[in-house]
């Protein structure tokens, strides 16, 4: 209902101007896919861990011992075990925390941070940003900032925006603060520029894409039929897939996991034999999401 003549207008009966303007709002701009990655690699690695614990829970106002204590594994058990194996390999990575989940744990941050890993922004309680107020949006994601940086002791550059839900307003917002890039979007499977409205925006997206997720194989509810429906080895099956894609386009592959999910032992697992088939190809340049994001601007210079 976008009609301004007070005629209420369904999508089959917008003029061409109104779905343009809809689809044109945030759109994939140039190619940021460089020549080569950093140094001749042929591929780039880019491993993301969303800390998200206990703050699934928190945003929708829930308080359930039960819940928060599977988050909370995430802390105990999932970010550890990350840690050693990226540690293990001398893989770096990228952690996205909620500024909550920050605050509950700053040692982990500490830790994170300590072992070369970059930390980004993923909202201040894991909000459902589509649903707020620009001015709380902003509020908001700028709170995180100065939090992730008062607690882990380096600004933030880079975003995730919680459930990779964007608002009307997210990408203004993120340009205001001097992001970047951020990893929320979907439009190609290599790095490409932002446009808003039509217009270069200068933010490099490095896109995301459920089938990279572990979450969707791995989530279940109790209390519906959502169940686990993939075995970790499929999963691998389907992440090396994707791997082996990139590879032969001398692309990026980046993948999105959870500590609360993939740190269990029958997935920690899936993910140490992926890292092997990772490192058994030449050419795999592992990095974190802003050396990504700042080597593919640094090549593609000025529009
Ligand atoms: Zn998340």
């Amino acid at each position: 209902m976008r009609g301004t003549t007070g005629t209420p207008e369904l999508p089959w009966q917008w003029p061409e101007a109104t779905w343009r303007e809809i689809v044109g709002k945030v759109r994939a701009g140039r190619s940021l896919k460089p020549g080569q990655w950093k140094d001749g690699a042929r591929v780039a690695v880019a491993l993301s861990f969303d800390s998200d614990h206990e703050s699934g829970t928190l945003r929708e106002g829930e308080s359930s011992p039960g819940k928060l204590s599977q988050g909370q594994y995430g802390h105990r058990q999932g970010v550890p075990r990350v840690l050693a194996l990226l540690e293990k390999y001398g893989i770096p990575a990228t952690f996205f925390v909620p500024a909550v989940i920050a605050m509950l744990y700053p040692d982990e941050q500490r830790r994170v941070v300590s072992a070369g890993h970059e930390i980004g922004l993923h909202g201040w309680i894991h909000e459902r940003n589509s649903t707020l107020p620009a001015e709380a949006e902003r509020d908001l994601q700028q709170r995180a900032a100065d939090t992730l940086e008062r607690i882990a002791g380096i600004r933030p550059v880079g975003i995730r925006t919680p459930s990779w839900d964007l608002s009307p307003h997210t990408i203004a917002i993120s340009r205001e603060m001097g992001l970047l890039y951020d990893s929320s979007l979907m439009a190609d499977d290599e790095p490409y520029e932002l446009l808003e409205n039509g217009q270069p925006t200068g933010l490099v997206e490095l896109p995301v894409e459920w089938i990279r997720d572990d979450a969707i194989y791995f989530n279940m509810d109790r209390y519906s039929a959502l169940r686990p429906y993939t075995p970790p080895m499929s999963v691998l099956e389907i992440f090396k897939a994707e791997f082996d894609g990139a590879f032969a386009e001398r692309g990026l592959f980046l993948l999105t996991m959870h500590p609360h999910i993939i740190g269990h032992r029958s997935r920690i697992a899936l993910l140490e034999r992926l890292v092997a088939h990772i490192r058994g190809h030449a050419g795999v340049w592992f990095a974190t999401h802003a050396e990504i994001a700042r080597y593919v601007k640094a090549q593609a210079g000025s529009p």
